[in-house]
Parts: C-alpha cells; structure tokens; sequence
C-alpha cells in the first residue's frame, strides 16, 4: 500500500537506520526543521547486531539529546577479560577515562534497543519518518538545478534540496551517485572471512554480569559480551561472536548446535576448567537470535557529491560510506558520529544557500567548502578505522603453530604476539592507552 510523501523537502534522508536517525535529530538541533525521513522497510529490524557504543559517540549524541537514554538501557563495563590461548592478559581499562568524559566506560547495548530510543526521541521532537517508502532512482529538477527529484518505488516524487544516503551497505543513493565502494587495501570481498553472532543463554555465566570475555584461539576468536536484562524481558542474556577460520562456511541462521560448537572450539568452553572456574560444560539453553556476517571492508570514494557532478547535493553516512570487521566495536559508532557531525555543517548549508538564492554570485565551490571538509575528514576517519579494524581482525585470527623462514628460522606468531600483549599489559599500556582508541576520544 503506498505511503503518501510530501512533495517537497529540504533535506530527504534515505534510511531510518540508527545514522539516518541521528542525522536527523543532529540536523534539527542545528536549526534544520524541513526534514523527511523515509525507509523501505514497514518497521525497523528487530535484531540487536551492533552492541557496543564507545563514550566519543555518546558525547556527540549528548549534544542533541540526552545519551543518558542510551545508557540507561545498556550495560556499563569498564574490565574485561582476555585469553591468549595459555594465560588471561590485560584487557583496556576503560575506567582510565574518568574524568576525561561523561561516559568511562565501553556500552552494551543491542542496536535494535538504541534504534528504539532515537526514534522514540525523532517521534518526539516531531521529525516526519515515512515507510514503507523506498527511494529507486534520482533524477536532477529540470526548474532548479539545486534540486533532486528523488524517485519512489510507487511512483511518488520527492524534491529535495539535499539527499542523505543513510541506506546501508548497498546504498541506492551511492549507486546511483555512482560513487565507489571498495576496499581501500584492494581485498576481494570473496575472500572476507565469515563470522557469527548470537544472543543466547547458558547455563551458567562466564564472566561477572558486567565483564566481556575475549578468547583468542587458533585460527579463530570469540567474544562473550554481557547484555542487558531489559533488552530480552529480563533474562540474562550474552551476546557471542566469533570469527571462524579462513574458509568456515557457517548457516545463515546459525542454530543452537552449530554456536555450541564454535563455543566448544573457540569460546570459553575452550578454556581448561581451572580457568573458566568450573568442571561443567558452559553450555547454550536457549538461542534467542543468530546471524552469520561478512567481516569484508569498503569505504565510498567520498561521502559528498553533487548528482551527475553538477545537480542536488547528496550525502552518505553510517554503512553507507564505509563497512569493516566489527572488531573493536566501531562499525554503528563511527556512522552515528558521521551523522552526529553531519548535522551542524549540514544545517549552515542550508542556511547560506537560502540566502545565496537572494543574493547573486555566491560560487557553489564557496558554498561547499564546509561540507568537503566533513566529507574529507569522515573519508580519513573511515580509512583510519578500516585498517585498525582489518589488523584487529588479523592478530586475533593467527595460527598458533610454527611457521619456517628460509627452512631455518621458527616463529610461532601467536607466542610473539602474546608477548608483546604481556609487554603492554605490565608496563600499563594496554590499560591506558588502548582506551583512548577504541572509545573514539583521540580520533572521533
Ligand atoms: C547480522 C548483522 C550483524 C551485525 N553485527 C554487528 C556487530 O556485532 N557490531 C557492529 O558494530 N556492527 C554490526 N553490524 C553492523 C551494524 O548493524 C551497522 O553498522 C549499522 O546498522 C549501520 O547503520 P546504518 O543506519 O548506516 O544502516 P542500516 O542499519 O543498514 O539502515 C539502513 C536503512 O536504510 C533502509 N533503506 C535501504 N535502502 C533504501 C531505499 N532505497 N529507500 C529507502 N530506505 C532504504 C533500510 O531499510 C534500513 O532501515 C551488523 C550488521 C548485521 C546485518
């Protein structure tokens, strides 16, 4: 059934996702009220996907709304713990960041929890939002050439001054922008490994309820991260992800057999029973939600562009600019900051186009000088993320077995590896300085 669309817009954002509802919130603060959200899909995906929200993006949310909301439905953790394969080593104390922001620690949260809160806030502050409504095609306004008619699916047309693309990993915006999206180090997405997330329940919990558990076993690595009660009608709930080795094919939907296996081989069920503090197999009671996900990585050759070079101003944000492996927790938390610092350039935008409309010979180049720079400085940011998060992915998925150089030399890479980990973990480093990277404070 269609959906009625207004006729015209300032700013036509393409996806209700957690960026595009961000943009949204962040364009409004910044004065911007003549916004159109629209989705394809008749209501948000219910899955809980990306769980982890650092303190850099809470900051740039608490500039528009209270983050509070976002905390308050979360899990608060600042130790972890990590096992090398041998011993337990230092994880990032995120608790080192008191008193340099609000927000010292690392959140749990599933997506479909933060999704709620935004668009519980959007509703609230009024923002239209309109679905089903799917945009297939953009075409430049023959009467203004500032203007982009975007096409629906029924039909329907849309004059916007500005298209957001906040519309995921297959972006129609950036496809027919006819931007590029690929991977920065020339990776072939065939070759991508495969991972597995679940939310699940055992039989007894692996951690303390506040306490993330990484395992790094041979080949492979998995993760036990805490969710909060209120996220599954208070049952105590964990999320595992794993990264499986190099050619795993797992379901699509991975039953409980299948994440029980990969609990076994390459989560805590791996550890010996001294260092898991019991005899009993940790097993899985109940499975709640699993997927299985490409760790492949892409970045858009640049997140700001003018249709066919010359028309409307279109923009992307969240995955629609950039994907990567979710190692470290920054896939949502980098988009969300896109959209958090989007708002304000965005909303002058249109403000000084107004007023250039009056007035005569203002050179566009002058105009769109803010926005190039976002789209400089996201692109950059993007890169930086892709190769941290790519290295991540790597040093947890080494062998441990010993490789030869020039038939004489032995290096087991997983001994090296694990002992520089030891290097950082006694002289602090791990503690200190790993914080500042991960929670998005020294590079936002
Ligand atoms: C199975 C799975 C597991 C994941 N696990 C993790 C994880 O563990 N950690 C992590 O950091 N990240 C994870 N992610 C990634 C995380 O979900 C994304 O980074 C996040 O959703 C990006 O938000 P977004 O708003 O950019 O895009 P999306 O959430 O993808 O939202 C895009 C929206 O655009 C709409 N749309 C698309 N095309 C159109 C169109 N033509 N017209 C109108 N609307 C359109 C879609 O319906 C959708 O609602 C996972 C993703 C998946 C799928």
């Amino acid at each position: 059934m269609s959906t009625q669309l207004p006729s015209r817009t300032d700013v036509l954002i393409v996806g209700a996702g957690p960026c595009g509802l961000t943009t949204a919130l962040s364009l409004q603060k910044h004065g911007c009220t003549d916004i159109l959200v629209v989705d394809s899909h008749a209501a948000g995906d219910n899955t809980s996907r990306a769980i982890a929200v650092h303190a850099a993006t809470l900051e740039a949310i608490d500039e528009f709304i209270p983050a509070q909301r976002i905390v308050d439905a979360g899990v608060k953790a600042t130790e972890g713990r990590m096992w090398d394969g041998y011993r337990f080593q230092p994880w990032a104390n995120f608790g080192a960041l008191e008193g340099y922001t609000k927000f010292p620690f690392i959140l749990f949260v599933p997506q479909h929890v933060t999704e709620r809160v935004l668009g519980d806030v959007v509703k609230e502050q009024g923002i239209r939002v309109v679905r089903p409504a799917k945009v297939v095609d953009l075409v430049p306004n023959e009467q203004d050439p500032d203007v982009t008619n975007a096409i629906f699916e029924d039909g329907q047309v849309v004059q916007a001054r500005y298209i957001v693309g906040a519309d995921g990993t297959k972006s129609t915006v950036r496809s027919i922008a006819g931007i590029s999206y690929l991977d920065p180090d020339g990776d072939d997405i065939a070759d991508a490994t495969l991972g597995v997330v679940a939310d699940v329940t055992l039989n007894y919990a692996p951690s303390a309820p506040t306490e993330p558990l990484m395992v790094l076993a041979s080949g492979a690595f998995s993760l036990c991260l805490p969710l909060p009660a209120s996220s599954y009608a208070g049952r105590t709930v964990w999320r595992i992800a794993a990264g499986l080795p190099a050619g795993a094919t797992p379901p699509h939907a991975p039953p409980t057999a299948y994440l029980q296996g990969l609990l076994d081989a390459y989560g805590p069920g791996a550890l010996p029973p001294r260092a898991r503090g019991s005899t009993q197999r940790l097993a899985i009671t109940d499975t709640l939600w699993a997927s299985r996900f490409v760790m492949a990585s892409a970045a858009a050759a640049t997140p700001f562009a003018r249709l066919r070079g010359a028309g409307g101003v279109l923009l992307l944000v969240g995955d629609a600019a950039h994907r990567h492996p979710p190692t470290g927790g920054q896939g949502m938390n980098l988009g969300l900051r896109d959209a958090a610092f989007l708002g304000p350039v965005l909303a002058a935008h249109v403000r000084a186009s107004a007023t250039a409309r009056g007035a005569q010979g203002v050179p566009r180049a002058q105009l769109d000088r803010g926005l190039a720079d976002w789209a400089a400085a996201r692109h950059a940011r993007a890169l930086k993320v892709i190769r941290t998060t790519k290295a991540m992915l790597a040093r947890s998925s080494w062998k441990d077995e010993l490789v030869w150089y020039w038939g004489v030399v032995p290096v087991n890479w997983v001994r090296v590896r694990n002992f520089g980990m030891w290097v950082l973990g006694v002289t602090g480093i791990t503690a200190r300085v790993v914080p500042w990277d991960l929670s998005g404070l020294k590079g936002r």
